[in-house]
This record gives C-alpha cells, structure tokens and sequence, in this order.
C-alpha cells in the first residue's frame, strides 16, 4: 500500500510499503478522508516539541483527524465492525495505569498517539491499524468529510463547554483557523453571541461570513465584557490578552499553543477570581460530536476548502493551496487518490 512518510524537516515522499493484517484487538482500516492540521505543519517543519523531547522521530507516517472503513479485524468476536465507517480515538492508553483506569488515559504517559507519539504509524496511507477499543463509529448519514472532521470537533467541543458560557451570553474566540471556527459553531448551535478575532488574512476574512456577531483584528477587539475565553492561536501574546479581556469570575480556556512560552499573570487570575482551563484532547468529546453533527445543528464542511490525494500531501504541509479551493482554513487529503 502507499503511505506517506515525513523523513526530516521540510522533506516528504509517498511509498510503497508491506500490507498490513491486524492482531487480536485491533481493526485495519480503509482510510477515504484525512484533515492537516497544525500539528502536521509542525512535523513538516521540524517544530513539534515531541521531535524534540524524543516521543517522535523521522520517518514519520503522520495523520490523526481520520475516517474510514473498517476492512478486516483481528479477531473474529469483533466481525460485527466490518464495513463501518468509523474514527478513532488519537490517544492510546497503556490501559493499566492508574490515570488509564481512572478515565484519563489520554494523559497515559506512556501513550501513543496516532500519527503522532511514540511511532503509531498514522492515517495518511491507504490502510491504518486501530484499536477497537479506540473506534467511534460515524453514522452512515454522514460523509467521509463530516467523518475527518470529529476530531478538531471533539477538541473544539471541549473548548467551548469548558467556557460554561450560557445561551445568549458573549464569547470571545481568538484564532479564526479550524479550532476557533469549529468552537464558534458548537457556540452558536448554543444559543451564545460569538465575537471572532485574530491576525488580518484569508481567515479572518472567511469568519466573517460565518454568521458571528463580530469579526476583528485582535487590537481591535470591541470594548465589551466577555463571559467566557478561548484562545485557538499560536500567538504567544493572547494567553494574557485572553486573561484580561474576561469577565471576573468566569474562565479562559487555552487550546492554541504558541512556540515561545506564553505568560500570564496569576495575580490576575487570583485578584478576578478567575478558572484558567487547558485542553489537550478531543478523547472526551468525540462521541458527543458525533452526536451533534449526526443532530445537524453544527455542519463543519464549509471548513474544508479542497480535498487532494495523498501525493499532494507534502504540498499541502508546505502551505500550497490548489486552484479553485474554498475559502475554509481545512485541506483534506483522499488517501485512495
Ligand atoms: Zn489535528
Ligand atoms: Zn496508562
């Protein structure tokens, strides 16, 4: 089968590599859809601090925002996933640990991370291998897009309720990229008034026809009390920008990472009485984002601007754009392409 493989900073390549068979637990899956996101760039770039702390290495088969078809199982009492559509969980728990056993075992130390962290070969490749304790099974009312698009939703659903911004309360969202966006949506399906801001571009000038209450450039943001805080960026300034634009006693949550260390204050946050939150992981809201894209009261396709095949991957990563893509901030790749 074809895999792509990132073999050292800014160098890519499609491959030829030995057909897979899963073991007993485990599922092989078809792949029909893969979103890039910005943890990918950092792969392509050499910046993911995993590259650095040694829980990542090139070669490097990326891919972890996935959907598929299930094709064959290890053992057969897990026939009944045979042609499912599914997607799957990025975080794999050693399932023994205490923080495994005690539900967190997306923060398992010593995890794998699909596409990601210790080696889990990922989803950009014709065929991945998953746990079947992982699977999420997606709906057949929902496309291959809707399906790649579960898992920036699960993050960006977290994000949102970790706000506990009520209906018709103002949230402010910083970042404009597909986290922000997809936090705005889940927000707006709630009821609550969504303010956008961020850097000046292609983004930003997408948002605005996204139906928020307010568009702006982050030093332009409308001088009004916020109930809530998300910052979805890279900026190592919006950490505290966030802190200080907050009403007291409500939350900022941090879901953007930026390369340099982001300060705050804590004074700040004693003296206002206010809950700092961080997400790492969509493991805990997955299902719940199914549910709510298989609802329709949230639709994240106009998010994703082209879908190309696997051997524009590396492009795609290099910020190349194909002719005639939307506006959205998501490429997709077609690994069967
Ligand atoms: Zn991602
Ligand atoms: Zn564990």
């Amino acid at each position: 089968m074809r895999a792509f493989v990132i073999t050292a900073p800014q160098q890519s390549t499609v491959i030829d590599i030995p057909d897979v068979h899963p073991n007993p637990g485990d599922v092989l899956v078809e792949v029909e859809r893969v979103g890039i996101c910005g943890t990918d760039v950092e792969f392509f770039n050499g910046e993911m601090a995993y590259l650095h702390s040694g829980n990542a290495h090139y070669p490097i088969r990326i891919g972890h925002e996935w959907t598929g078809r299930v094709i064959e199982v290890g053992d057969q009492s897990d026939s009944h996933w045979l042609g499912k559509r599914v997607t799957g969980d990025t975080m794999l728990g050693c399932r023994k640990c205490a923080r495994c056993i005690g539900g967190y075992q997306y923060l398992c130390e010593d995890r794998f991370e699909i596409g990601i962290r210790n080696d889990y070969a990922g989803a950009l490749a014709e065929q991945l291998i998953v746990p079947t304790l992982a699977l999420h099974e997606i709906p057949n009312s929902l496309d291959e897009t809707i399906g790649a698009m579960v898992e920036p939703g699960g993050n960006s659903l977290r994000a949102f309720m970790a706000t506990q911004v009520t209906p018709s309360e103002r949230l402010l969202i910083l970042g404009p990229g597909t986290i922000g966006l997809l936090c705005a949506q889940f927000a707006m399906a709630q009821g609550v008034e969504v303010h956008l801001a961020g850097r000046q571009g292609r983004s930003l000038e997408f948002a605005k026809n996204f139906g928020v209450a307010s568009v702006s450039t982050s030093d332009h943001i409308p001088d009004t009390n916020f109930h809530g805080v998300i910052d979805a960026t890279f900026d190592e300034a919006m950490p505290a920008k966030a802190l200080d634009l907050v009403e007291p006693g409500r939350r900022v949550v941090y879901i953007g990472i930026s390369h340099k260390p982001s300060l705050i204050d804590t004074r700040e946050l004693v003296l206002r009485d206010i809950t700092a939150v961080g997400i790492l992981s969509a493991s805990p809201g997955l299902a719940q984002t199914i549910e709510i894209f298989s609802q329709g009261s949230v639709d994240p396709r106009p998010l994703v601007a082209d879908v190309v095949g696997l051997s524009e991957a590396g492009k795609v990563l290099s910020g190349w754009r194909p002719d005639g893509a939307g506006a959205g901030p998501k490429i997709h790749i077609d690994p069967r392409k």
